[in-house]
């Protein structure tokens, strides 16, 4: 017999019901994953306390879909009494459906807010033709968000930035800023008048995008003003997409290594007092072994909370 038995030949079939029922339990544990991550988050940094209003920022993407409808799942089932208020800035550019959030909202029965601001002719009019438009505009609209936050009585303001977004701003301040920085989880803004709050702060893009998908979101494109994609972030994001398919896992360190910060093994005097340093005399086993070679064969492990280790 010469026939060559290869694994497509043995293999039994998937049947249609196998495959409904696969996506259905990838599906499922994909929820639990993601109410899983926003929780931790919301632990982690206390992001969210009894009694709090919070404004969720919804611009029509996928991203920020996904935090409101992770948020209402928590609330369902939150140990605390909090409200959400979804919000949008309808900045009046050109093609805006500016019908589809309303009726998503209301079908969704969450109480919702639509600020109406033409910040798009504002920019188009003060920034010169070619230049870019994001820094002006994105001013604006955090000054309309921070007004409408205070208006509604909103103690918190949900942003739909994830762990994606954070590392590649991370690598963006450190190539062009010469920063070690990334966008922190939960911060006062700049008028110390209001906590931002990123619930999607562990979470993953590629779990936001089947999310998106499973769920349907009406997608509103994030093109529509024209302005050019920021090229340096695209090109960050598809180094740090590169590194992943290379060495799987690699995003995952990195992202622990944001919360794993050494300011003694840095060089910043001003996050350590590297000019105080003296010899305290003691031998310490846990102490600092200049003389031998770096050992990454422990990998650090994941912290619940974001942790400064003060050698
Ligand atoms: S991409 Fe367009 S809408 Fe977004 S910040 Fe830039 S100018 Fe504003």
């Amino acid at each position: 017999m010469s026939a060559i038995w290869t694994e497509e030949d043995t293999a039994t079939e998937a049947t249609p019901q196998d495959k409904i029922l696969k996506i259905e339990r990838e599906t499922h544990k994909l929820e639990k994953r993601l109410c899983r991550q926003v929780g931790q988050a919301i632990v982690d940094y206390n992001m969210i306390e009894e009694g709090d209003k919070v404004m969720v920022c919804v611009s029509g993407g996928k991203d920020s879909y996904a935090m409101l409808d992770i948020l209402l799942k928590l609330r369902a089932r939150a140990p605390i009494h909090f409200d959400l208020i979804a919000v949008n800035l309808d900045q009046k550019q050109p093609g805006f459906p500016e019908e589809v959030l309303p009726k998503y909202l209301s079908e969704l029965g969450v109480p919702f807010h639509i600020e109406n601001q033409d910040t798009y002719s504002i920019v188009k009019r003060v920034i010169p033709e070619g230049k870019t438009t994001c820094g002006l505009c994105s001013r604006l609209r955090r000054g309309i968000l921070y007004r409408v936050a205070d208006e509604l009585g909103a103690t918190k303001v949900a942003l739909g930035h994830h762990r994606d977004d954070m590392l590649q701003t991370f690598f963006l301040n450190m190539f062009f800023a010469g920063k070690l920085k990334s966008m922190p989880p939960k911060l006062v803004s700049d008028d110390g008048r209001h906590i931002v709050i990123r619930p999607l702060a562990n979470v993953a893009e590629k779990d936001l995008v089947r999310w998106a998908q499973h769920r349907e979101f009406p997608i509103i494109p994030c093109t529509l003003c024209g302005s050019q994609e920021n090229l340096q972030r695209k090109q960050v994001a598809e180094m740090l997409r590169e590194w992943e398919k290379k060495h799987p896992g690699r995003i995952e360190n990195m992202f622990t290594a944001l919360q794993n910060v050494v300011p003694s093994h840095l060089l910043d005097g001003t996050r350590h007092d590297f000019k105080g340093l003296k010899a305290t005399g003691a031998a310490d086993e846990e102490g600092d072994k200049a003389f031998d070679a770096p050992d990454f064969s422990l990998a650090a492990t994941a912290p619940s909370a974001l942790r400064i280790v003060q050698l």
